[in-house]
């Protein structure tokens, strides 16, 4: 068991936003955190005013929005009245090629300038942005650009050569593709260079007159089976998006914030965009991957006080050693929070012990829209735990039964991760998937599809997930269409895919796989299904392993058993694996 820490008054520099936690969730309600937002002129919301057209209204355009690293380590700044005019230009764009209110435009880049106008001119248009991870492969970008019916995608051309060009054909909603770094040669049918028609737009674009329950985001996520889920926020998440980088990540208009969260991802958008923006803070932006020493030099050139980064990273710092982190002055740092995976406890101690503070685990998903349960800067952190409820967040241990829920009321008993419904960011839909979306609640609570347990201070310990869905480097990965790209290959009859455990990345990916008749196992088919599933499906989501079985254990009604081949390659006691089958989430 690791000692809680206990925070002293002196540690704080600035007083943290939240300093009673108790009496916050007694006072708190949602209609007050939404009124101090400004609220679109004429009534109605929208989150890219509130992000940046708001501050250049109430006269702080010239403050800095964004300081962006390149490549090179060249830092460039960009202002708030800098953002908000591209993004209008961006938002005329999508006018002149007629997307529409509600349509969805789709980005795939990195750490990008243009990622910003993009994201927030969508929104002021009032269209849906649905941001992909860049190291997807060509199918899970068809994919989701499918479910979704992108209208418009912003690229890079290389992006767009290696991944895009080859399935742009199956994408007949795909009206327009543009090339952020495109040239006037590089555009035909469908293809425009967005530099040009930035130059061209106009600076000056009145913000679609959304309201609160208007779709704003959609993030793709994915399920034990089927296709990947399209989670829709609406513009009302924003309230929660303000409320809890305030109260969660204590974050304050002078700071400098850094979520190294890639775009693709709903941290990257709720916290690497929305949250700092409205606070009116500066965000880093990396363009870069992780390099211990490209990261601390930043945290010390750049004056980080608020960093928001994820455990995989944090166990690379580790692994690395304390005495790189030594070599740099990260007196800045005022608080550190963490997401996306359990952080281990030895972290937490380390951090503290490292950069003088602790990391700040902090739980939510793409359906949560913002940060439900965390530590929070005035309470002890207890190191291995998530921490406490948002305050305005009820939370629950409960256990599923036949007739509904039955909410478990003792401390430290295990049971799945419940919210009561209703907080703004809440997802409203999974699109297209009416019936996905209404057997994620029951009697009123949104059932997270996590195992966790409350302890008798209030704390939420994560437990596992309940389902078959893999974290793998803070990326969620569904089995499903890891399976179903292996088995497109002429050799594979069956395949099941599971999380390994692995000591950076959380898990890693493990596949097994069945072959048809004929088909002799070997070291040379493996290093061919490896290539087929990179190929397809991008090096982050591939399989690292692939094990070669006669025949899938499956279940009576033929469903393969994903969790025993799990228990088998961790030696655990397989159980009655019949009854875990039963719970499973979509
Ligand atoms: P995503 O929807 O991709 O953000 O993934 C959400 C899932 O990540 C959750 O349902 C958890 O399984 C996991 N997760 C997020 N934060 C934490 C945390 N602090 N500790 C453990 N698991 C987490």
């Amino acid at each position: 068991m690791f000692e809680v820490i206990e925070k002293s008054g002196s540690d704080w520099r600035v007083a943290p936003n939240l300093r009673d936690y108790d009496a916050l969730c007694r006072s708190f309600d949602w209609s007050s955190e939404r009124q101090s937002l400004a609220g679109l002129p004429g009534g109605g919301l929208n989150i890219a005013h509130e992000a940046v057209s708001r501050h250049v209204a109430e006269g702080h355009g010239a403050r800095i929005a964004l300081r962006h690293v390149g490549r090179d380590g060249a830092v460039s700044s960009v202002s708030f009245a800098m953002l908000d005019e591209a993004a209008s230009r961006f938002a005329n764009i999508l006018e002149s090629l007629d997307v529409r209110q509600g349509e969805a435009v789709f980005s795939l880049t990195g750490r990008v300038q243009a990622f910003y106008s993009a994201a927030l001119g969508t929104l002021k248009r009032g269209a849906v942005f649905c941001p992909l991870f860049s190291a997807f492969g060509p199918e899970p970008i068809r994919a989701r650009l499918e479910i979704g019916r992108g209208a418009c995608l912003v690229t890079t051309r290389t992006l767009f050569q290696r991944k895009v060009a080859q399935i742009l054909d199956s994408l007949p909603t795909l009206r327009t593709v543009l090339l952020i770094d495109g040239t006037a040669e590089d555009e035909r049918e469908r293809i425009r260079s967005l530099p040009r028609l930035m130059e061209a737009a106009s600076g000056h674009y009145r913000t679609a007159a959304t309201s609160r329950e208007d779709r704003a985001l959609m993030h793709f996520t994915s399920g034990t089976t089927g296709r990947p889920k399209g989670a829709v926020l609406v513009h009302d998440a924003v309230v929660a998006q303000a409320a809890t980088a305030r109260y969660a990540l204590d974050l304050h208009r002078d700071d400098v914030f850094w979520c190294t969260a890639d775009p693709g991802w709903v941290t990257g958008m709720s916290y690497g965009v929305i949250a700092p923006l409205v606070s009116g803070a500066t965000s880093i932006v990396d363009e870069m991957e992780f390099d211990a020493d490209r990261w601390y030099s930043i945290i010390e050139s750049q004056k980080v006080s608020v960093w928001y980064t994820a455990p995989t990273a944090i166990r690379m710092l580790m692994k690395v050693g304390a005495e790189i982190a030594h070599k740099y002055d990260l007196g800045s740092l005022r608080f550190l929070a963490s997401v996306g995976e359990p952080l281990n406890p030895e972290a937490v101690v380390w951090s503290k012990q490292t950069f003088g503070r602790p990391f700040h685990d902090n739980w939510w998903q793409t359906e949560t829209g913002g940060i439900m349960i965390a530590n929070f800067a005035a309470l002890p952190v207890k190191p291995g735990s998530m921490g406490k409820p948002l305050p305005g967040i009820e939370a629950a241990i409960i256990e599923r039964t036949a007739q509904g829920i039955r909410v478990i009321g003792e401390p430290d008993v295990e049971g799945e991760l419940a919210l009561k419904a209703g907080w703004p960011s809440m997802f409203r839909g999974y699109l297209g998937e009416d019936e996905r979306y209404r057997k994620c609640f029951a009697d009123g609570w949104y059932l997270t599809g996590d195992l966790a347990r409350r302890d008798r201070d209030g704390y939420y310990w994560f437990v596992g997930r309940s389902d078959d869905v893999i974290k793998t480097a803070g990326h969620l990965v569904g089995p499903f269409e890891v399976e179903s790209a292996l088995m497109e290959h002429p050799a594979v009859a069956e395949a099941a895919v599971i999380g390994k455990p692995d000591e950076v990345a959380g898990n890693s990916i493990k596949a097994f796989v069945s072959l048809k008749a004929g088909c002799k196992p070997g070291a040379e088919l493996e290093r061919d299904l490896m290539a087929h599933a990179r190929r397809r499906l991008g090096p982050a989501v591939a399989p690292r392993e692939i094990a070669f079985r006669d025949n899938l254990p499956k279940t009576r009604s033929g469903k393969i058993m994903r969790r025993l081949l799990r228990a088998r390659e961790l030696g655990l006691p397989e159980g009655d694996i019949s009854t875990l089958e039963s719970d499973e989430r979509t």
